[in-house]
């Protein structure tokens, strides 16, 4: 079995505990790989190295041109390695390879991207209403920043963080889900072949109440962007607010797609079964709530249980699968929990509604695309994140009621609207509460462009020019002339 040590300035090194843990494929339930288990004395290293070389190492006196060209080498690198890392992911996370290959064949633009921002980050000068003084401002780095990912997409969420972060001139410490740590590990690696300088980044595996919070509450970090659970995300926040750390939260997501009567139905209902079902519905933007529009519930239902009844289930490295297992024990045992409560709510199953047993899922955590209508919006169902392959189904009349039934959630995340009415849509994108709306299309993101949450769904915002500012403060000056 494969052994991953930690990685701290510029090399890998044991655990201070000398204890490793198992990172389990979810179509075996087997382990592949032992994975270091860092603690509170491994982050502390991490973060003085972190810290040592932002305030005097290689990497501050290198221009911010110097800092772009590095990102652009790392990226030339990881579209070379795109595959080798893609298998690596699928062993961990057990989603499709020829989706992870997709995913991460695009991860180097955002290392491109914001290699080529790093020498546009400028301050100003202030046209001052005061006689004797010249004013500016500077664009400064915040100094070490805490990255902690989850298992869903673990080096495409990494790069939403850690690209503007390193433009920025910030220096890291990251800490992957224990789920899913191969990868970061394999990617540090690749980021110091291409001449990124010691310390710049380092990685620290382990658990998030050990090496997680201690990461949270060092006082050597300025900045700590999180992405994951909700429940952690407010524990990681009270956290940082002892010492008025900054902080960036991408969280949980409850997303309305939303279909009208005058929507085009193939290209609506293929959104819907791929907005919760890809990715076996463990996104953050899941489409895990169909609101339809009365005239056409009955079709779009209809057309949705048919098409995913035909999901084939099985091997994620099989290219001709189309749902690949949960990703962890504990998730497994949540999603079916949540099918449970839908049953005893009064939802109507439509589809699924179980483990799978067919031959082809192995012994994986497998659960079958369940499906369930007749919900309304006071259900558990419909309120909380269930971050799996269950779909639930809302009834509306009105375009009023679809905007009531999609804003009376706790999140906002994402929206998908259907429609072929040109003032719907743009009535629609106005009134929808959520950090993304999609309108005849879902799920789709780029680094170009922001995302993050409204309301309990996050803080801050990723991708896009502005999230470089997530890692700057600004200077003023004042020259007495
Ligand atoms: P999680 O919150 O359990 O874990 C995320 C990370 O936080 C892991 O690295 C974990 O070790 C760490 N952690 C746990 N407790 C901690 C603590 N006390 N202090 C510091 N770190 C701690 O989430 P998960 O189960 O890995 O991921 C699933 C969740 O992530 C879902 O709720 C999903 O919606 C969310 N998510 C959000 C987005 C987004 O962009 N908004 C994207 C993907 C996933």
């Amino acid at each position: 079995m494969q052994r991953y040590f930690l990685f701290v300035d510029g090399e890998r090194r044991e655990p201070d505990s000398r204890q490793w843990f198992n990172s389990d494929n979810p179509f075996t339930r087997q382990p592949w790989a032992e994975i270091a288990r860092g603690n509170e004395v491994d982050a502390d290293l991490a973060v003085r190295a972190a810290h040592r070389t932002f305030v005097s190492g290689d990497w501050r006196e290198l221009s911010a041109s110097a800092r772009g060209q590095l990102l652009c080498r790392l990226a030339d690198r990881l579209a070379s390695d795109a595959a080798r890392l893609a298998e690596i992911e699928v062993r961990d996370n057990g989603k499709l390879y020829a989706e992870m290959v997709g995913q991460l064949s695009y991860l180097p633009q955002w290392y491109r991207y914001y290699g080529g921002l790093a020498d546009k980050i400028q301050g100003d000068v202030i046209p001052l209403d005061k006689k004797g003084y010249f004013t500016f401002t500077r664009r400064e780095p915040l100094g070490v920043v805490a990255i902690i990912t989850p298992w869903n997409s673990p080096l495409m969420l990494l790069a939403w963080k850690l690209a503007p972060a390193l433009a920025a001139g910030c220096t890291a410490v990251i800490k992957p889900s224990e789920f899913t740590s191969a990868s970061t590990l394999e990617f540090v690696e690749l980021l110091h072949e291409v001449g990124f300088p010691r310390g710049v980044v380092n990685v620290v595996t382990g658990f998030g109440n050990e090496v997680g919070s201690a990461l949270v509450s060092h006082p050597l970090v300025r900045k700590v962007t999180f992405t994951g659970a909700d429940s952690t995300g407010r524990r990681i926040n009270e956290q940082a607010a002892h010492d008025f750390k900054h902080v960036s939260l991408e969280l949980g997501g409850k997303s309305p797609n939303i279909v009208f009567d005058d929507a085009n139905l193939d290209d609506a209902v293929n959104g819907a079964v791929s907005g919760i079902f890809a990715a076996t519905g463990q996104t953050c933007i899941a489409g895990s709530r169909l609101l339809v529009q009365s005239k056409v519930h009955d079709e779009v239902v209809e057309r949705v249980v048919s098409l995913a009844r035909t999901a084939q289930m099985g091997d994620p490295m099989v290219a001709s699968t189309q749902v690949g297992p949960i990703t962890t024990g504990p998730q497994y045992d949540k999603v079916l929990h949540y099918i449970d409560v839908a049953r005893n709510e009064g939802a109507h199953l439509a589809l699924g509604g179980h483990a799978a047993t067919r031959a082809e899922c192995g012994d994986g955590w497998f659960v079958e695309p369940t499906i369930f209508t007749g919900v309304t919006n006071d259900m558990r169902i419909a309120q909380e994140e269930v971050f799996g392959p269950v779909l639930s189904v809302i009834r509306f009349d009105a375009e009023d009621e679809a905007v009531a039934i999609a804003n009376d959630v706790r999140f906002g995340l994402g929206a998908g609207v259907w429609t072929s009415d040109i003032g719907r849509a743009f009535r629609m994108s106005e009134r929808i509460e959520s950090g993304t709306v999609w309108v005849n299309t879902y799920r789709a993101v780029s680094y170009m462009s922001p995302f993050g949450g409204y309301k309990d769904s996050g803080l801050g915002r990723e991708n896009g020019i502005d999230a470089v500012n997530e890692y700057l403060q600004t200077k003023c000056v004042w020259i007495n002339t």
